[in-house]
């Protein structure tokens, strides 16, 4: 046999010793998945035809690229010179190396975390909340899914596709039902991230009609002017909606299990809430967050305090799942959630008189909003929320431009 031959065989060996650890070496891929940064869902491994569904992180990638090739080169005495030869082979050479790290990483893998807990909120309905819910982590973001008769309805899908594999796993860990349907509840990043897992498993995504135009170019403003190719890449795959609405829709998981997708105004005006009459839950997406002030970047915060009153009226007593805080609220959390929206309005509103500057209401309104909701979660906020809400009341804001028809 010839030496390359020798070499083919010998990888084809590894290859399947790896495979062969069947689903141990999958949860240590997850794990090394969700501990290994930076993440992009865009660079997987599956290309090379090797554990098609686990993505990797970048730097996981080229590190085993550069030690495929560095194994390569030594055994055929290339030094480091890169050849045609060695780059045809690395396709070989990096999955064995791939599974060799992997398999390094299986005791870890016994304690492989996830990036949020699941609430039973009963009838079949789940929130799965942040575990990191003050600083945004791989999940990035509350989610939640409904089991009903026929199907489940999963609503958003994390900041990542790792966090988003981890839900589907959960997820079946409770029923082997399809998941028919994922909603998400609007554009931003940290909810949309993972739908690429679900759609693969057949699920059909659905959102509002904004949702699925401004998903991969919105998103690239929360990278700023220094955005990397890879970031680019990134929001240039995510997985565009499947089906899209103007108003709402209804979504059946069972004959007389149907899911009402109402859109709201607010957050970024093209947010859909979710209500399930059985279990009188509403995911609420971005348009609730719990003890946390929220990122109003493409806020309407007139239309946003009257979505949360139209909130409280219609689901009196209702659980509400907020997009971000650590825990699932009632009446009492959506009315504290308004008074705020309310109270920067009103602050600013008085600070803006006298001709004071933009710089003028920041200084005036910071410390006000620091004493009354200092230990609300996210108070990063603060300062931005008072600009935007400046611009907003003096109708300087530019908001996501809806498309033409
Ligand atoms: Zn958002």
């Amino acid at each position: 046999m010839s030496l390359i031959g020798s070499l083919q065989h010998k990888v084809k060996r590894k290859v399947a010793t790896y495979q062969g650890l069947g689903a141990r070496l999958h949860a240590t891929l997850d794990w090394m998945t969700v501990n290994c940064e930076p993440y992009t869902s865009s660079t997987t491994l599956r290309h090379l035809g090797f554990l098609s569904a686990i993505p990797v992180p970048t730097s996981m990638y080229n590190y085993l690229l550069r030690l495929g090739e560095g194994l390569l080169s030594t055994s055929l005495g290339l030094g480091s010179i890169r050849t045609p030869l060695v780059t045809s082979m690395k396709n070989s050479i990096v999955p064995v190396a791939y599974a060799m790290c992997a398999a390094m990483c299986l005791s870890a893998a016994c304690q492989s975390p996830t990036p949020f807990s699941l609430r039973d909120l009963g009838s079949g309905a789940w929130a799965a909340i942040d575990k990191s819910a003050a600083k945004p982590d791989l999940a990035g973001s509350n989610t939640g899914f409904v089991i009903g008769p026929e199907a489940v309805l999963v609503v958003d899908t994390f900041e990542s596709s790792a966090a988003a594999q981890k839900m589907m796993e959960a997820i079946r860990e409770k029923t082997t039902l399809p998941v028919r349907y994922v909603v998400n509840t609007h554009y931003h990043l940290d909810h949309v991230a993972g739908n690429e897992v679900f759609a693969k498993s057949g699920a059909t995504v659905m959102a509002q009609d904004n949702v699925r135009s401004w998903m991969r170019t919105e998103n690239l403003k929360f990278f700023g002017e220094k955005i990397t190719p890879k970031q680019r890449e990134w929001v240039d795959d995510l997985y565009l909606p499947d089906l899209t609405y103007t108003q709402g829709a209804t979504a059946y998981i069972g004959i007389n299990r149907g899911e009402v997708l109402r859109v709201m105004p607010g957050h970024t005006g093209g947010d859909t809430i979710i209500y399930d009459a059985q279990a009188n839950v509403v995911f609420c997406g971005d348009l609730f967050w719990n003890r946390a002030l929220p990122n109003l970047i493409d806020a309407s915060t007139k239309e946003w305090v009257e979505t949360l009153n139209l909130l409280l009226r219609d689901y009196p007593s209702a659980k509400f799942v907020p997009g971000h805080g650590e825990n699932v609220g009632d009446e009492s959390d959506i009315r504290a959630f308004r008074d705020y929206l309310v109270f920067l309005r009103q602050a600013v509103s008085q600070a803006q008189t006298h001709g004071a500057s933009s710089a003028d209401v920041l200084k005036a309104v910071l410390p006000q909003v620091s004493e009354r909701y200092g230990k609300w979660a996210f108070f990063d906020f603060a300062g931005p929320s008072i600009q935007q809400t400046d611009e907003e009341l003096r109708h300087l804001k530019k908001l996501p431009q809806q498309p033409l028809k």
